[in-house]
Order: C-alpha cells, then structure tokens, then sequence
C-alpha cells in the first residue's frame, strides 16, 4: 500500500529527482568551530563540489580535484579562484557520490584552523561557484538522498549536543537506526491490517471476511508496542536534555559549598558571611550520567539591602523553573521554622533535603535530626522527599546525594538502556507516539463495538501517519525546515 503522506520518504521516482534538482546546486560551509585550532574544515557538497574545488584547491600531486579517486586524500594548496593568490595549504578529501554524508559528491577541505584562514578558503569556494549553506543543510540532503532517515538526522544533533556519556550512547542508538527500525516495523504491521479490511472491503467474494476479534487483537498488539517504547521515553528525555537543580536554602547554610563538592571544584565563592552569593551561580555536573544544570542561589530570606533582593527574587524564579530542589539545612541550627516554611513552598516540586555541617554534631545527633526532618516531610509533603546528611566541604555524603538525585530525577524510570537499545529521547518522537496510541485506541474501541470496518482503517491511517512522522516517511516539509533550522551551518 502506498502512503499519501504529505512528504514521502524516500522519494519515489520523480520526488527523488524534484528533490536533488531543487538541491543539487553546490553548498560550502565552515564545518568546525569559528575560532582558533589545529585544523579547520571546509565542506563542499553537491552537482559540482568537485568541479568548484578544482577551481580553487591544487593538489601538489597535479592531479586536478576532479581527477582525484573517492575518499582519498591530497595534500595541496587553496587559492582564490580569481586573482589565483595562494591562500592556504591543506589536506583535500574527496567523496563522490553516493558514497558520502549527503549522498552527493564532496569534498573537504582541511586547513590552518584560524578564523581568517578558514573564512578565505570559504571565500575561495563561494567564488568558485558554490553557494553558503543554510543551517543543517548538509545532513537535510543526507536526509532527502535517503542517506539517513529523519530521526536518525536528528541524533547527528543529538550526538553534537551531548552533554554525557550516557546522552551520547542513547544519541549513537538512535543514530544506528535501531529506533527507526521498530518503528518502521510497527507501521508495517498497521499497513498489513489495512491492507487486510481493504481487501475484505473491496473483494468481498474473494476474501474472508474482515474478523473483528482478529483485527482488535493484532491493534492491541501494536498498542502494548508503542507503549513499551513510550515506556523509555521519560528516562530519554532527562538523558538528552538533563534537568535543571536548584540549591536553596537559608544564607550560610552551606549551599555555595555544597555546589563546590557536587561540581569537585572551587567555582562558587565560600565565605562566612551571610549572603555573599548575591546572584546566581550555574555549574553544569554530570550526575550518574544525567546532565544537571545546577544552580546555586541566592539565600531565601526577607532582606533590605536591594542588591541582595534581586538575588533572592532570582533564585525564586529559578526554584520555580527547577526540575528539582536541593533544600539545604544547617544542623547545627537545626530544623528551623523558615526551613519548615521554604519546605512548605516548594510543597510541589521534587524535593531533596539536605542536612549539611552534620560533621558539626555527634553521628547519632546528626541521625536524629535527619529523622526529624524525614517524619516531618512524611506528615507535611507529597511522598518522595529524600532526606540526606552532608558535610560539604568534607565530601562527606556527596555520593550519597548523587545517588538521592538521580533517584529523584528519574522517580522510578529504568536506569538501564532496554537491551534492544530503543530509547525515545525526542519531545517530537515522543508526541508522535503519543498520538499513533491514541489513534490505535480510538480504532480498537470502533473494532470492540464492530463497527464498518472502513471506520477502522481511518484511525489505522492516521496512526501508521503519526508513526512515519518519525522516520520521516510521511512528514510535512515545514518539519522538516523546523527540524533542520535548528543545525549549526556546517553541519
Ligand atoms: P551559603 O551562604 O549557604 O552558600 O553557605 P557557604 O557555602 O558560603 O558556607 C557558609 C560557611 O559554612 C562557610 O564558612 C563554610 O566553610 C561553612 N560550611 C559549609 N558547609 C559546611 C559543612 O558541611 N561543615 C562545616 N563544618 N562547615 C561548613
């Protein structure tokens, strides 16, 4: 059965050949970072990449670019195509379709990594007849050449982005593919049962009838499935993207050196005066593989002095936006009555407290007020609360802590990568499936009643519709603008 998706992947015939004569004209692009290093690479791709870097690259060998043998490399010399001044030397790679990123001819260029070296071998390959490319246009074209397909695009990004080793490996997972492919399966299957009622509809004496306890067992089937990915897609979520953690507390209690401990380097300013950390200070940790944007605050308290208002109104509109609350108590001073009150604010939030300078009491003293803390939280917050004992600048209960917040953060979602590696991580790939279930559930309630099974079919439809949303077998063309805009140029 075909798809009469708005956009169909891969491009069949004609869509195939609209697609590469819209972008066939050669694109060139800074493809590492802008500033100084050892090597920067220009990329060139497209109809003439090699005919473009031939009028601007001369390798020392004498053979001209488009001579050169695919993925070899030449050493040579770039220069501009006009005034023929030499620019640069370097290392030319070439690429020749389709045996390359983007699935067309291409070619990079790897020269000395500074911004002027690299802006004028740009320049040479502009004015050679290549055009700058947009933004994530060299993976679009690996995209619509069917090099990659669309979810796969999108762990390119994801792996570039990867703030862990833990982001990293369920961004390489989705890059294998091994997402695409249960997905792709599943919609196969959904196509099957269409095809199935199809046939039953419209050759009734050739073919059995439509069994509408067949058909509502094979759509629970295909639900219990894309729940089981769903079931991956909170923990996806929080590895890729990570979480934002606050540390609040009242001033002095020893958040700034709580911060120092998680982060094992002195950033935040520790003194003994209270309220010094007047603003915010922001410190990226990895937390058992989890990306943690944590924060330390200003000191919640009422206060007169202005500049120190700013920074506890501040750090109340980071508590609010926190996924996750480290409220700090000083157990010298005990569980105090603005402790109970911030605690009672926060009453919504995911919360850890954390009983610091507990080096400051005897060990059983420490324990009892932790106690305290815990049988209060039990009787006056939602369930959940940790309560953890600390000595910060000691490290003293920091693993501890680190475990309390990946427990947390991930309140109960599987720790592990599920052994056949498919992980959901992406918001539009969890909302797809979302609405594939939804779709799938609507159809089993219409074959439950055994409804006309044509009725059945629209909502199989619309779900094997959201599921190639995914992959990008039917996705509209402004997704896949959005989904690329959001790619650095070059990439
Ligand atoms: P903040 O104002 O809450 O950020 O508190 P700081 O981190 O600046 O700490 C205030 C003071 O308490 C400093 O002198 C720290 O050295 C001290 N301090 C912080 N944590 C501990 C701890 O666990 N044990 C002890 N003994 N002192 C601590």
């Amino acid at each position: 059965m075909r798809d009469h998706g708005p956009f169909s992947y891969p491009p069949d015939e004609t869509g195939d050949l609209l697609a590469m004569s819209l972008l066939g004209d050669t694109i060139a692009a800074i493809a590492t970072p802008i500033g100084e290093g050892g090597i920067g690479v220009i990329r060139i791709s497209g109809r003439n990449a090699l005919a473009v870097a031939g009028e601007m690259f001369r390798p020392i060998s004498g053979v001209p670019v488009p001579g050169l043998p695919t993925h070899t490399a030449h050493y040579g010399f770039a220069h501009d195509p006009i005034t023929d001044e030499q620019i640069d030397d370097g290392v030319i790679t070439v690429f020749r379709a389709p045996r390359s990123y983007t699935g067309e001819d291409s070619v990079e260029i790897s020269c000395h990594g500074g911004i002027v070296p690299m802006r004028r071998v740009l320049e040479a390959a502009l004015r050679a007849g290549a055009r700058l490319a947009e933004p994530g246009e060299f993976t679009k074209r690996a995209f619509l050449s069917g090099r990659l397909d669309l979810a796969q695009a999108e762990a390119v990004l994801d792996v570039i982005r990867a703030r862990t080793d833990e982001a990293m490996r369920v961004a390489n997972l989705q890059f294998s593919g091994v997402l695409s492919t249960r997905i792709r399966l599943l919609r196969e299957e959904l196509i099957g049962i269409m095809a199935h009622i199809e046939a039953c509809i419209d050759f009734p004496e050739d073919v059995v009838e439509a069994d509408p306890k067949r058909i509502a067992e094979s759509i629970r089937d295909t639900i219990r499935h894309v729940t089981e990915i769903l079931e991956t897609a909170d923990r996806g979520k929080i590895f890729r993207e990570g979480i934002q953690a606050v540390i609040a507390g009242r001033p002095n209690v020893g958040k700034s050196s709580l911060l120092n401990a998680l982060v094992r380097e002195c950033r935040a300013i520790v003194t003994p005066i209270p309220g010094t950390t007047r603003d915010i200070i922001e410190e990226s940790i990895n937390i058992r593989g989890i990306p943690v944007r944590t924060i330390d605050t200003a000191g919640v308290r009422n206060t007169e002095d202005e500049i120190e208002r700013i920074g506890v109104d501040r750090a109340r509109q980071s508590i609010a936006q926190a996924d996750l609350v480290l409220v700090v108590l000083d157990a010298q001073e005990g569980f105090t009555k603005e402790d109970r009150a911030l605690l009672s604010d926060l009453a919504g939030k995911k919360l850890i407290v954390v009983v610091n300078k507990s080096d400051l009491l005897r060990e059983a003293d420490a324990e009892k007020l932790a106690g305290k803390v815990s049988a209060w939280a039990k009787g006056n917050l939602p369930p959940g609360v940790i309560v953890r004992k600390t000595a910060a600048p000691s490290n003293e209960g920091i693993v501890e802590l680190e475990d309390a917040i990946a427990e947390t953060v991930l309140c109960g979602a599987p720790t592990q990568i599920p052994a056949d590696g498919v992980v959901v991580s992406n918001v539009r790939h969890r909302r797809a499936l979302e609405e594939s279930r939804a779709a799938l559930e609507h159809a089993l309630r219409t074959a439950e009643v055994e409804m006309p099974a044509d009725l059945i079919c629209i909502d199989l439809k619309a779900a094997a519709q959201a599921l190639g949303s995914i992959t990008g077998e039917t996705v509209t063309d402004d997704v896949i603008d959005r989904i690329f805009s959001e790619f650095c140029i070059g990439k």
